[in-house]
């Protein structure tokens, strides 16, 4: 059986990996030539519009998916129309634009921070007087790990925010005054079996993940269940999907979500019975899924920039290092450790040895 992947970044090469215990091979599309999953399948090498490369793929595959939200939905179409495509375009449509994205969260009862669609300096200025300070301005497309967004605190940040936009199509949106921020990842089979993980608390600074720390039994997991249901079903979703939220006082607020696996969940390597990896494919192969019981406690800390050394992450008890095999540069994510203990106390230890390592070599 062969997978075929749009992209072969650090999250394609962490699907790859899982798959080969099932006996699955890979072939990636992906325009960079070093691409790091491209040691673990076959590379076809172009642009993700390139129709000859696309045939190919849809040939050579007996299932396609994608490790990033940005494939242009044509695409996903495209390669639909050829052989079978998961997780569904549609997922794609609404995840690419926050506008689009929020309004099917509130048509689903989830709720969202108020927020409002802005063409123009006026209309900011003017959704402004709705929403209050403080506010964020973000583009509707192309905007992730903060890219493209403005922290308004006051009216003198409306005009350098809108030229931070260049223009583009954005909304604003209320400042959340969140206590945390969680995530909830689930997947969805081709036969509609689902399985939810426990919650991942999520730690971000500049607007990246740093931190992400599994919640068994977190109170606020039924609430993140029922919300990620409603998207499952209205979706008819198939594959791993991950739903970010805030909390304040008590209830959670949908920030976005991503229609792939997340970076948030990449504990669930070493700390889940089954990984988020291993349960996507199984998921858009229609296989069983596998339990997501977490394991002990479990953490993840991101390396942004640079790079530990080997043995100073493997000297932490109970680190699990994973490299994505990437020349580090600034604001690029090059490896991860995960960290998975019973013991609560060598837990705490161990993560902010982690973090203090990730820290050192920070370049964002
Ligand atoms: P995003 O790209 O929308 O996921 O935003 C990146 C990060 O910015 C989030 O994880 C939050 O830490 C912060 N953020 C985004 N939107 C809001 C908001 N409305 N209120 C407070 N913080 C936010």
């Amino acid at each position: 059986m062969k997978v075929g992947i749009l992209g072969a970044g650090q999250l394609a090469r962490m699907i790859a990996l899982a798959g080969y215990p099932l006996g699955l091979d890979f072939i990636f599309l992906d325009p960079s030539v070093d691409a790091c999953a491209n040691k673990l399948g076959e590379h076809l090498h172009g642009d993700y519009s390139d129709p000859v490369l696309l045939a190919e793929l849809a040939r050579r595959a007996d299932v396609v998916t994608y490790e990033f939200e940005n494939v242009p939905a044509p695409v996903a179409k495209f390669l639909a129309e050829h052989t079978r495509v998961y997780p569904p375009a549609r997922a794609l449509e609404l995840a690419q634009d926050r506008w689009v994205e929020k309004n099917f969260f509130l048509e689903l009862g989830i709720p969202t921070p108020q927020f409002a669609l802005v063409d123009s300096l006026e209309d900011l200025e003017q959704a402004m007087s709705m929403l209050g300070i403080p506010a964020i301005l973000k583009t509707r497309t192309q905007g992730y790990d903060g890219k493209g967004q403005s922290l308004l605190k006051s009216e003198a940040d409306l005009k350098p925010a809108w030229v931070v936009v260049q223009g583009l199509p954005a909304i604003v949106e209320a400042f959340v005054p969140f206590t945390r921020e969680v995530s909830i990842i689930a997947a969805r089979s081709v036969s509609g079996s689902v399985v939810f993980y426990p919650l991942s608390e999520n730690l971000h600074k500049g607007g990246i993940l740093r931190i992400a720390e599994s919640r068994a039994n977190d109170p606020m997991q039924a609430q993140a269940e029922d919300y990620m249901s409603r998207l499952l079903n209205a979706l008819d979703y198939v594959g791993v999907m991950a739903l970010e939220l805030f909390e304040v006082d008590g209830e959670l607020i949908a920030n976005e979500f991503a229609p792939r696996v997340h970076n948030s969940g990449h504990w669930t390597t070493e700390g889940a019975e089954t990984s988020q990896f291993e349960n996507h494919l199984r998921a858009i192969l229609d296989l069983p899924l596998g339990a997501t019981t977490a394991l002990g406690k479990a953490a993840m800390v991101n390396f942004i920039g640079g790079l530990p050394t080997t043995k100073d992450a493997l000297a932490i008890n109970h680190a699990y290092l994973h490299l994505y095999g990437k020349s580090p540069h600034k604001g690029r994510k090059v490896a991860h450790a995960t960290v998975r203990t019973e013991s609560a106390e060598q837990f705490g230890q161990s993560v902010r040895q982690l973090a203090k390592l990730a820290e050192q070599v920070d370049d964002s």
